[in-house]
C-alpha cells in the first residue's frame, strides 16, 4: 500500500475542465459525434416507440431493450470487467471467449474488451501506487462533485486522453487471440449487432415498420446499457456508506442497476481478484454476476475461481475500522500514555480476532477435505461451531474497542 493519506490522494488535480486541454487531452471527434447520434436517435425513437409505434411493435421493441440491457451489462461485469481485466478465473474456455467477443459483449457499446481492460487496470492502478493522474475516469480530479460526475460518467469517453506507457503495457498484456480478433473487428461488429442486425430482422418480419422498432429497440438499449456500466466509475465513487481502503470507491449497498457491480464497489477494489464483488452476505444477496460465474463454472466453462479467504477479508474489514480511528489533536503526557495504552490493546484484540479467523479458515479447508473422503464430520462440526462463535465474539470485542478508542480520542483531545 502506498503511504499517501486518503486526502491526498483524493485531492483534485485540476481545477476545471478547460485545464485538461493544456494537459494534452483533446476531443475524440468519431466517439462524441457517435455517442451523441446515439442519444439523439434514442430520444427519437424511443418517443416514436411510446407515442406512435403500434402496440405490438412497441411491446416487441420493450423486449428487445430488456434483453439488450442484460446482455449488455452482464457481458460487461462478467467477461469484461472481473474474467479479463480482473483474471478472477484462472480458466475461461473458448466458447465464453467467442459467445462475448463476438456477440454479448458488442451489446454494451464500450469500446474493444482489449481496450475496456486496458482502461479498467489504470482505474485501479490508483490503489496501487497512488498515480491518479492514469486513472481515465477518476471520480477525484476535480474539486468538485459535479464536475467528478461529469468526467468519471461520460466526458471521461469524449475525449482522447495524453499517450502513457502505462496504458500501452495495460493494452498489449490481453493477448488472448480472441481479445486480440474483437479489437481489430470491433467496428464491423458495432455495425452488424447494433444495426444491421436489428434492422435487417425488423424488416424480414414486418417490412419497415418491424425495421423501425427493431432499430428503436437496439438504440435505446445501447444508451442505457452505457448509462448503467458508468455509474460504476461516477455514483460508486461517489456515494455511499462504507469508504473502501484503498480508493475512493464505496460501499452503498443499494445501486443494484449494474448487477452486482454498484453496490460494493469499495470492497471490489480492496480486492480486486475476486470473482464476488462483495465480502459477506449482503455482497452474497446482491451480486448476480457472481451467480452467472458460478453457472459457468457448474457448466465447466470456467475454471479456478479467485476470492479473498475469510481472514483476508478480516484484515481488510480490520483495517477499514482502524483508519476511522480518530487522531488526536493535542494531550498532555499522562493522557498520551493512557491512549498509547488503549491503542496497544486494540492492536492484540485485531490480533485475536484475525487468529481466530485464522484457526476458523483452517478447520473449514480440514472440513472440506475429510468431506470428500466421506469420514464423518460429527467432530469437526463442533470444533467448527466453537471456531465460528470464537470469531464472532472476537470480532465484537475488537469493535467494542475501536469504539473506546475514538471515544477517549475525543476526550483527551478536547
Ligand atoms: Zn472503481
Ligand atoms: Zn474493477
Amino acid at each position: 500500500m502506498t503511504e499517501i493519506t486518503p486526502d491526498q490522494r483524493d485531492a483534485p488535480i485540476f481545477k476545471t475542465f478547460g485545464e485538461l486541454f493544456a494537459a494534452g487531452f483533446s476531443l475524440d471527434t468519431t466517439t462524441w459525434v457517435f455517442i451523441l447520434t446515439v442519444h439523439i436517435a434514442a430520444v427519437v425513437l424511443g418517443g416514436w416507440l411510446i407515442f406512435i409505434a403500434p402496440n405490438e411493435w412497441a411491446l416487441i421493441a420493450a423486449g428487445w431493450i430488456v434483453v439488450h440491457f442484460i446482455l449488455g451489462s452482464l457481458s460487461t461485469t462478467v467477461y469484461s470487467h472481473r474474467l479479463i481485466s480482473h483474471t478472477a478465473v484462472k480458466n475461461v474456455s473458448i466458447p465464453v471467449h467467442l459467445f462475448f467477443c463476438f456477440f454479448g459483449q458488442v451489446l454494451s457499446v464500450q469500446g474493444s474488451v482489449r481496450r475496456w481492460s486496458a482502461n479498467h487496470v489504470l482505474h485501479h492502478g490508483v490503489d496501487r501506487h497512488g498515480k491518479k493522474e492514469l486513472d481515465p475516469y477518476s471520480a477525484t480530479w476535480f474539486p468538485d462533485t459535479l464536475r467528478n460526475f461529469l468526467w468519471s460518467h461520460l466526458l471521461a469517453h469524449l475525449f482522447n486522453h495524453p499517450e502513457s506507457d502505462a496504458f500501452l503495457r495495460s493494452y498489449n498484456a490481453k493477448r488472448h487471440p480472441i481479445i486480440m480478433l474483437q479489437d481489430r473487428f470491433y467496428g464491423l461488429l458495432i455495425t452488424f449487432w447494433i444495426f444491421l442486425f436489428p434492422m435487417g430482422l425488423g424488416y424480414a418480419l414486418g417490412g419497415w415498420l418491424g425495421f423501425v422498432a427493431l432499430l428503436s429497440g437496439s438504440v435505446v438499449g445501447s444508451v442505457l446499457v452505457q448509462h448503467n456500466t458508468w455509474t460504476v466509475n461516477s455514483v460508486t465513487h461517489l456515494w455511499g456508506w462504507t469508504k473502501g481502503l484503498k480508493s475512493s470507491a464505496v460501499n452503498n449497498f443499494i445501486w443494484l442497476g449494474p448487477l452486482g457491480e454498484g453496490n460494493h464497489h469499495g470492497d471490489h477494489h480492496d480486492f480486486p481478484r475476486d470473482y464476488r464483488n462483495g465480502f459477506g452476505w449482503s455482497g452474497w444477496a446482491l451480486d448476480p454476476t457472481r451467480y452467472i460465474i458460478l453457472l459457468l463454472r457448474g457448466l465447466g466453462l470456467v475454471k479456478g475461481l479467485n476470492h479473498a479467504n475469510r481472514f483476508e477479508e478480516a484484515e481488510i474489514i480490520a483495517a477499514r475500522k482502524l483508519a476511522r480511528v480518530d487522531q488526536l489533536k493535542s494531550l498532555n503526557k499522562d493522557a498520551a500514555a493512557l491512549y498509547a495504552h488503549w491503542e496497544n490493546r486494540v492492536m492484540a484484540l485485531r490480533q485475536d480476532w484475525l487468529e481466530a479467523v485464522s484457526r476458523w479458515e483452517t478447520l473449514r479447508k480440514e472440513s472440506k477435505l475429510l468431506q470428500q473422503a466421506n469420514v464423518s464430520r460429527k467432530e469437526l462440526t463442533q470444533d467448527l461451531r466453537q471456531a465460528k462463535a470464537l470469531v464472532k465474539a472476537r470480532k465484537e470485542e475488537f469493535f467494542a474497542a475501536v469504539e473506546q478508542l475514538n471515544y477517549r480520542a475525543h476526550r483527551y483531545s478536547r
